[in-house]
Order: structure tokens, then sequence, then C-alpha cells
């Protein structure tokens, strides 16, 4: 019986979050003493920093500007099974969630998606948000094999020590089977704005149409080295481009300040807004799950709220 955690792909390279992971199957590993293989599904993208002695490494020789799910899937189905795998572990990105699932049907697996903490106390439970963040699922874990797709930013990464590059174990895939059927296009559009700034003023569904949004960069200039944001219905109104969308499928960010105006706080929102240091949130609703989250929180209209801030600031600084 083993662990299998799935290095994420992100850039061309493993994503970071893929050590988060680590720190979860950490706790089940010294339970149940199995010892944890790191899966890195391309040869081409520089995993070898993630080799330690703590687990073994793996890489399948793909290449991610091939990418294709059914191979990726065969050749990971196949060392899961190798290794006799009781828990597989993904991030739960777009990338990762493309083949996961697919990966709990072959090998005939359980799939749980985005949880958001494991406990180990009393067998193994899992944590996953349900009715857009408003409740918490508690699985327990009686039957295995089983696949879990873990949140990025959920867990502490952990710290890899004790370097050592012999663990690596290359698996040879045929040359027929390295040509995908579709290509992997990597998005290299970066948003400076958002990486950069200082305070990100994010915008939700709650602001009700694209002209309200001079509210909230008006609120936003208020703030130095400041850049506005949006949740994903935002941006599938049309109100802001798709490159300004934060969450599981936008962008994790990680400014000093996140100030979340009329934002419920899904769990896929919450997702890509973890890394910042201070969280404030602006929401009519007291009950809004996005306040479970906020290390400050105004419960009041945005219409409201805002131009009288603004104000005060004009009259007091
Ligand atoms: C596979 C998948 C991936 C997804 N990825 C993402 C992602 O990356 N990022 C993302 O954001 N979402 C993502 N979503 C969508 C997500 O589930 C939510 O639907 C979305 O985040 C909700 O956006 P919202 O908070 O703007 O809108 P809502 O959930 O509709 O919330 C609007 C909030 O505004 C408040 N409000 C309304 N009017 C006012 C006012 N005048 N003043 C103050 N508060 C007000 C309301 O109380 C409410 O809390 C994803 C969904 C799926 C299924």
């Amino acid at each position: 019986m083993s662990i299998v955690v799935i290095a994420d792909v992100k850039n061309r390279s493993v994503n970071p979050s893929t050590l988060e992971m680590l720190s979860a199957v950490k706790k089940i590993a010294n339970k149940n003493n199995m010892p944890i293989y790191l899966l890195i599904p391309f040869g081409n993208i520089g995993g070898n920093s993630y080799c330690s002695g703590e687990f073994k490494t793996c890489i399948l020789d793909l290449n991610i500007e091939q990418y294709s799910a059914p191979i990726l899937v065969k050749y990971l189905s196949t060392v899961i099974r190798e290794v006799n795998a009781s828990y597989v572990i993904g991030l739960h990105t777009p990338f990762s969630i493309d083949y996961i699932p697919t990966v709990s049907v072959e090998i005939n697996a359980q799939c749980v998606t985005q949880i958001h903490s494991l406990d180990v106390a009393e067998g193994i439970t899992v944590t996953r948000a349900s009715h857009t963040g408003k409740l918490d699922q508690h699985i327990v874990i009686n039957e295995t094999p089983i696949i879990l797709t873990v949140l990025p930013g959920s867990f502490e990464p952990y710290t890899i020590t004790n370097m050592q590059r012999k663990e690596i174990m290359t698996i040879h895939i045929p040359e027929e089977d390295k040509h995908g059927y579709c290509k992997f296009i990597i998005n290299d559009i970066e948003d400076a704005s958002l990486d950069e700034a200082d305070v990100i003023v994010g915008a939700g569904k709650g602001i009700g149409s694209r002209e309200n949004l001079n509210l909230i960069y008006e609120f936003a200039k208020v703030f130095p080295h400041s850049a506005v944001a949006g949740s994903r219905i935002v941006c599938d109104y049309g109100w802001l481009p798709y490159n300004k969308q934060i969450g599981i499928t936008g962008k994790s960010i990680t400014p000093k300040v996140y100030i979340a105006c009329a934002i419920s706080g899904s769990s896929q929102h919450v997702a890509g807004i973890k890394g910042a240091q201070t969280i404030i949130a602006i929401n009519k609703d007291p009950y809004a799950p996005i306040f479970n989250v906020s290390h400050y929180g105004v419960v009041a209209d945005i219409f409201e709220f805002i131009p009288q801030f603004i104000e005060f600031l004009q009259h007091n600084t």
C-alpha cells in the first residue's frame, strides 16, 4: 500500500502548490506507515528540484507540449496500480482536473474533489465545501483506493529537506504514445498589475452592471499600487476580461490586502485569495461565506459604504 501525489503543472514547471499536497498526505503516511510516490507527469518540465529522500520521485517522460489526457491517464493508472496506491492526491486546478477524474474511473477508485482539510485523528476524514461555501461536508474514508483533489492554498507547503536526486525513477513511454491528440496551449499572458499590486479590489456579481465598475475603480484609486479584479461571474458577464478573474480557474493572488466587494465567497473564488496577507469583505449579507475567510468584514451595501468611505478619506487626509 502506498500514496501517490500527482504533481500539478503550471507555466511549464511543477506548480509550487504541489508541496501543499505533500503536507496533507504526510499525515496519512505517518499514521499508516506508507511510502509516498511523487509522480511528475512530464519529463520536460524541470521537476528535479522536487526529488527528496523522504519520498520516491517518479517521472513519466511524456511531453507537455503534446498533452493528451487519455495517454496521461493510461500511464498514470499503470504506475498507480504498480505501486499499489491506496490514496492518490492531485491538485484541484483546471489542468489536473482535466484528467484526474478519469484516472479514478480507470483504477475503479472513489473520487472526492475540492477538499480543503484532512483529519487523521479517528480514521481519515476529508472536508469539502458545498452550497457555494455555506456548508462543509465531512467525508469519512472507509474504502480505498480513493482519489482526492486538494484546493490550492488549503495546506501549508511542505519543506523539502534531504535532497537526493538519485531517488528519481523515469518511466519511458513508447514513442508512438508521445504524440498527443491535442496541443496543450499555455497562456503566457501574465497580468503584471495583479501580480504586483499591493491592494487588489475584487468586484462580484453584486455590483450589478459593467457601469457600476466605475465605483470599484474609484475605490481602488484610494489605495496606492492597487488593481481591480473580479469573480468569475463578473468575467463571464464580460464586465472584466478573464485575465482579471480570481479563483481556481483564474489567478491566485498574493497582495498585502484583498478587498472583496459584493462577492459571496464561493470555494472556487476563495481558492485564489488565500495568499493575500489581509482579506477584507464588504457584503450586505451578514451570512455570506466570504466573512468566514476574512480578517475584517463590513456588512453594508457597497453603493452606500464605498462613496461614504471615499468621501470620508477626502475630508480627513
Ligand atoms: C468549475 C468551476 C470553477 C469556478 N471557478 C471560479 C473562479 O475561478 N473564480 C470565481 O470567482 N468563481 C468561480 N466559479 C464560480 C463560483 O462557484 C461562484 O459562482 C462565483 O464565485 C460567484 O461569484 P460572486 O461572488 O461574484 O456572485 P454571487 O455568488 O452571486 O454573490 C454576490 C454577492 O454579492 C452580495 N451583494 C449583492 N448586492 C450587494 C450590494 N449592493 N452590496 C454588498 N453586497 C452585495 C450578495 O450578498 C452576494 O453575497 C467556478 C465555478 C465552477 C463550477
